[in-house]
């Protein structure tokens, strides 16, 4: 079996025990006699899986009781429509740094129900904070940590002073430490850097979440989700599951500590080689360069796709970048390992010795 280097931006790599362990747990779990997908939400050995998944989480990032972590559907995208549901009301406004594609969708999908203002607007860079149009009687300053598109990260939050921040982490989510008691929510598809599609992960101040009234949608209420433990109604069990053994993973590594540094190295290789080359370049300012989502693009479009197709030949897999932008993009994730990244700089600097 050939496990090639995949730098997928979303869904993407897991590690390989992560896929082992579920491997070895598809056809039977423990001495159930059949799988963990193939059983009740409610079952005592689901809950089990869903309440040491939890518990692993919060150690992970030191959340404590005044959120609470839900398992939801929907995606990252679902969370675009709950957050302004939820946390906005008809006479207040929330506002949205916009950093690139996402930050943009979310703030679109808000303004079609609250008033939604765009504090800032960039896409290759971060205006500093200071610059921001804030506006009074705001619910919550919502950013994304990490715009994946490009690869512009956030490397130090916004202040958390004014209003509540809310936060997409979905494409940094786990890969280091967040003092999370500076936020007021924080959401995360798991696709990316903490297991599978299918279960998006939103830490909730408690005190932000509205009683549910008689009048409104239930579903789309957290405190909802909440009171039932993510099992309202089914949740993704096995997407669930695997995110749990993903914390599990991350713990026996060392933790969130050790996802930030290696990150560091392994993007730190990677820019070194496209800023000490005429021949690739990168598109977002340096001092937001994302370690995450390293992206750039090469002289024209005959050599992008050379570079491609020569990469895929190379066991180098899915490194075209997003639809929107174009251009290559790798992502190293959690999963991606230095001896993939290593192995993905000689190739650039070989690739340009070739056709630069
Ligand atoms: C991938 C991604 C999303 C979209 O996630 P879905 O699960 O497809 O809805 C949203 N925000 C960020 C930052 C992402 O990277």
């Amino acid at each position: 079996m050939n496990r090639a280097f995949n730098f997928a931006a979303g869904p993407a790599a897991l590690p390989d025990e992560v896929l082992q362990i579920a491997q070895r747990e598809l056809m039977v779990y423990g001495d159930l006699g059949h799988s963990i997908m193939e059983m009740s939400h409610r079952s005592s050995t689901f809950i089990e899986v869903a309440e040491h998944s939890e518990a692993t989480l919060r150690k992970l990032l030191g959340i404590n009781d005044d959120f609470h972590v839900l398992f939801m559907h929907g995606g990252a995208t679902m969370q675009f429509a709950l957050i302004p549901l939820n946390l906005a009301t008809p006479n207040t406004s929330a506002e949205y740094a916009i950093t690139g594609y996402w930050s943009k969708r979310a703030c679109k999908e808000a303004q079609r129900i609250r008033t939604a203002h765009a504090v800032t607007e960039t896409d290759t860079y971060i205006a500093p904070e200071s610059s921001w149009d804030r506006v009074d009687n705001s619910s919550y300053l919502y950013f994304t940590s990490n715009e994946t598109l490009r690869g512009v990260q956030f490397h130090e939050f916004p202040s958390p002073e004014h209003t509540p921040l809310v936060c997409d982490m979905t494409s940094d989510f786990l890969t280091r430490p967040v003092d999370v008691s500076n936020f007021g929510l924080i959401y995360a598809g798991a696709q990316k850097n903490a297991g599978i599609a299918g279960v998006t992960i939103v830490i909730v101040r408690k005190e932000l979440c509205r009683p549910l009234e008689s009048n409104e949608l239930h579903f789309l209420n957290y405190q909802t989700h909440a009171q039932y433990d993510s099992m309202y109604n089914t949740p993704s069990t096995f997407a669930w599951y695997v995110s749990g053994l993903y914390f599990d993973w991350i713990v026996k590594e060392g933790g969130v500590e050790v996802m930030q540094q290696r990150a560091a190295q392994k993007s730190e290789v990677l820019y070194r080689v496209i800023d000490g080359s005429n021949f690739y370049q990168s598109p977002v300012a340096k001092e937001h360069r994302s370690v995450q989502n390293v992206t750039f693009y090469l002289p024209d479009e005959r050599q992008h796709h050379h570079f491609l197709k020569e990469a895929s030949n190379a066991n180098l897999k899915n490194l075209e970048g997003h639809r929107e932008v174009g251009g290559i993009r790798a992502s190293l994730y959690n999963a991606v390992t230095q001896e993939g990244v290593d192995t993905l700089c000689d190739f650039m600097q070989d690739f340009e010795n070739r056709h630069g």
